[in-house]
């Protein structure tokens, strides 16, 4: 390891790689360290919406991806009731996928490396030296004894626990919206289905409603990934056993996706959302990813917000003092989106509101394909249409409404 650097990356997930790979590509040295040893498991759904691919193709891995598995929209499932909704057109690709975490964070590592990043794997960053809120040094396990890097920018992207992130303050908000959710694979007779499938309606062993999603992302790798989420929030818990009713769901969905043997790697995580921390900034450092809650609460996505924010981040090392203009820049992009997100959810959680709302969903194409476009987040400033111009109003108004909005 360099006993120093321009830009130190701890986490080489999504949003570390990214701002590794941004950042070697304006000419700064770079250090990833992440404490595994890759390739390395990340509990996911593995998907990608068109959102993630144009991020994949900025990168200049397009082709690699759209080599691994396509989809051409998502299947919306429940009450007895299906629809196929192809990907908005607009300004993102018309295709998403789904990549086994395994492969597709390797890849993404790598292309940092390709770009100038030296990467150190089995590094685990312990400690921090600051002095006013400026980072100096990070120092870290390694199987040589302790390393301490120096640098003039760390990039915080230790995921969801962000040890590291803790230790300079910054805070998670568990009172707002969060998710907790399981995965696990299945070989299937439908691996290459070309849409990427979720269930509205799901049941305990006793029948009862539960307010949550199931998915299953095909892989093109003859297994799908097939999970559950459930939301949570401080009034109303998700009490759910996520485990047991991944099990029972992927037997219920066994004839159907022709599911062979038994599933596997089964298991379940936290999902920080909506930009719910805050002080995750100081003068040279920044958390991005899921260390900074950048997950769409409506639908479960943080590969695409944590390649984004890499990119973000890398642009601004420049920046004099990152406390306010990182906090800012995460909101000018994705504050009005996450507001209403976090309100959405919520209400998700009232009971009811599922079972009364999804079958009257599901009737309508038109209200799907609205609701594919905003949940999925596949609007951008240059769409001028009717449902874009609702949605961004809709935002400024929820942000307004916030007690707290995103990212504060
Ligand atoms: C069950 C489940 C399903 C999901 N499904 C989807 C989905 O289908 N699509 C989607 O877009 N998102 C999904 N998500 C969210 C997605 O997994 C995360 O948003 C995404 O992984 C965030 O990327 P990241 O780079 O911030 O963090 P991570 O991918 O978690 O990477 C963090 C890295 O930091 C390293 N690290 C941690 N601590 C240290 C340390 N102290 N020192 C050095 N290294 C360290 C870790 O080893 C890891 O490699 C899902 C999440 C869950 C839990």
């Amino acid at each position: 390891m360099p006993a120093s650097t321009d830009v130190l990356v701890v986490g080489a997930g999504p949003a570390g790689s990214s701002a590794a790979a941004w950042a070697a590509a304006s000419g700064r040295s770079v250090l990833l360290a992440d404490s595994a040893v890759f390739p390395r498991d990340k509990t996911c759904g593995d998907g990608l919406t068109p959102r993630a691919v144009a991020e994949l193709d900025l990168l200049g891995l397009g082709d690699w991806v759209r080599a691994r598995s396509i989809s051409k929209g998502l299947r919306m499932c429940g009450w007895g009731k299906s629809a196929e909704l192809q990907w908005p057109k607009g300004s993102f690709p018309g295709v998403g996928s789904a990549v086994p975490r395994t492969e597709l964070d390797d890849r993404i590592r790598l292309n940092a490396v390709e770009r100038g990043a030296v990467m150190a794997q089995g590094a685990k960053a312990v400690s921090v030296e600051t002095t006013d809120n400026r980072v100096t040094s990070v120092t870290f396990k390694t199987a040589e004894g302790l390393r301490t890097v120096n640098c003039r920018t760390l990039v915080v992207a230790d995921g969801v626990k962000s040890t590291l992130g803790k230790q300079l303050g910054r805070e998670w908000h568990q009172d707002l919206p969060y998710a907790v959710a399981a995965r696990a694979y299945i070989k299937s007779g439908r691996s290459d289905d070309p849409f990427i499938t979720g269930h509205m309606e799901i049941k305990d062993p006793a029948g009862g409603f539960v307010p949550g999603y199931g998915w299953i992302f095909p892989l093109g790798n003859g297994e799908v990934n097939v999970g559950l989420g459930s939301i949570s929030t401080k009034k109303r818990p998700a009490r759910v056993a996520l485990h047991p009713l991944l099990e029972q769901y992927a037997e219920e969905q066994r004839k159907e996706w022709d599911f062979v043997g038994e599933v596997r790697a089964l298991r379940s995580a936290l999902l920080p959302m909506a930009g719910s921390v805050s002080d995750f900034a100081g003068k040279n450092w920044a958390c991005i990813g899921d260390a900074a809650a950048c997950i769409n609460p409506l639908n479960g996505e943080g590969i695409d917000y944590g390649l984004e924010g890499g990119r973000l981040l890398a642009a601004m090392l420049d920046e004099p003092d990152l406390t306010q203009a990182w906090p800012n820049e995460l909101r000018t992009h994705y504050g009005s989106a996450f507001s209403i997100g976090r309100r959405v959810v919520a209400l998700g959680t009232q009971p009811g509101v599922f079972r009364v709302g999804g079958p009257l969903a599901l009737r309508s194409r038109r209200f799907l394909n609205v609701l594919l476009r905003t949940m999925g987040n596949l609007i951008t400033d240059e769409d001028k249409d009717l449902v874009a111009r609702m949605w961004r109003t809709a935002g400024r108004v929820s942000m307004r409404l916030d007690q707290r909005p995103p990212f504060s």
